[in-house]
């Protein structure tokens, strides 16, 4: 299975190469990635140095195109594509059909991976983006089973690629309407579900409260650690208990899957967050090429070290690790 880690920078890109990505994915700077955070992103111009740079490395460039177009901006996407294009990335991810519509007529010979975004959780859907659009890969959502994906699998439409570790999305990938409801941005173009400006930290007698647009997200004991406040990981009174009623503030990973996924056969594993620093990616990939490496050598009697678990704990939204989907039994 290839490694696929994100970079939002110059420097995570470094840290993702060095620690043993086979592949890096990244995004430009606007809204045609689902990253769109300030600071954050490549400039049309670099992506030539990025593709060289990974060449060294004999890593492959992902450049996720993922989002949607937006009504009378179709001009950027078709830059986005044009410049990915252009520089030789090994890849495109999308997941609109205009882009890829458009990438697959102008440039048949570039690679289409379809985006998590596009939410395709059966055969047939994927058999359709593969026909329409000769996609080579496709990025499953985390929202399916590890039952699920076997039978996806066994239907050998086109190879898939899963997520291995970071933050969870529980909906339709990037359509959740919780952000835009509360904040008035949407998730896929925006680059947040919980933008930095709409989101507060107040001390009160009752412990420190966190809200997103003025919207009580959670309260917090003294003695607890305080997470990030995202809508779907807040606590919130049903039926009079006040429990995470959609997600846990934890980090999916995967590590003690890696076998059974292998044996899928899964052609490449995720890591999630162009948003973080090259430091956490650096210790991120890390960890996972050992991991990889050593299920590839022996994967019946792989066992996750527990350095890699410690190191991937640390890393975690509160500290905490699941398996999310791929083990939930309600459905
Ligand atoms: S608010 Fe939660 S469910 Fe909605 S897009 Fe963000 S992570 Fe996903």
């Amino acid at each position: 299975m290839d490694l696929v880690a994100p970079a939002g920078s110059p420097g995570s890109l470094k840290a993702a190469l060095e620690a043993g990505a086979d592949a890096v994915y990244l995004g430009l700077r606007d809204a045609t990635n689902a990253r769109n955070f300030p600071g954050l992103n490549f400039a049309p111009a670099q992506l030539h140095e990025v593709v060289e740079t990974a060449k060294r490395f004999q890593a492959q460039i992902y450049v996720a195109i993922n989002t949607y177009a937006r009504a009378g901006k179709w001009a950027d996407w078709k830059a986005a594509v044009d410049q990915a294009a252009e520089a030789n990335v090994s890849a495109l991810i999308a997941a609109d059909l205009a882009v890829l519509g458009y990438a697959s007529r102008t440039y048949p010979d570039l690679r289409l991976h379809l985006s998590v975004q596009a939410s395709a959780t059966n055969w047939r859907a994927l058999r359709l983006y593969r026909d329409l659009f000769n996609i080579r890969r496709a990025v499953l959502p985390r929202v399916l089973s590890l039952t699920q994906i076997a039978r996806l699998a066994e239907h050998d439409v086109v190879p898939l690629e899963v997520f291995g570790f970071g933050s969870l999305c529980i909906m339709a990938e990037g359509r959740c309407l919780l952000s835009s409801y509360a904040c008035g941005h949407s998730p896929n173009n925006y680059g947040a579900c919980s933008p930095a400006e709409s989101v507060a930290w107040i001390p009160t007698p009752g412990g420190l409260e966190t809200r997103v647009a003025g919207i009580l997200i959670d309260r917090f004991a003294p003695e607890e650690a305080a997470g990030y406040p995202t809508i779907c990981k807040g606590r919130f009174r049903v039926e009079n208990r006040i429990r995470h009623v959609f997600e846990e503030p934890t980090s999916l990973n995967t590590l003690d899957i890696l076998p059974k996924l292998a044996a899928l056969g899964i052609e490449a594993i995720k890591l999630e967050g162009r948003q973080r620093s090259p430091a956490y990616i650096a210790q991120v990939v890390r960890t996972w090429r050992a991991a990889l490496d050593a299920c590839q050598r022996d994967p019946v009697h792989f066992v996750p070290e527990s350095a890699w678990v410690q190191a991937l704990g640390k890393l975690s939204e509160g500290q905490q690790t699941t398996l999310g989907a791929y083990a939930r039994v309600w459905r």
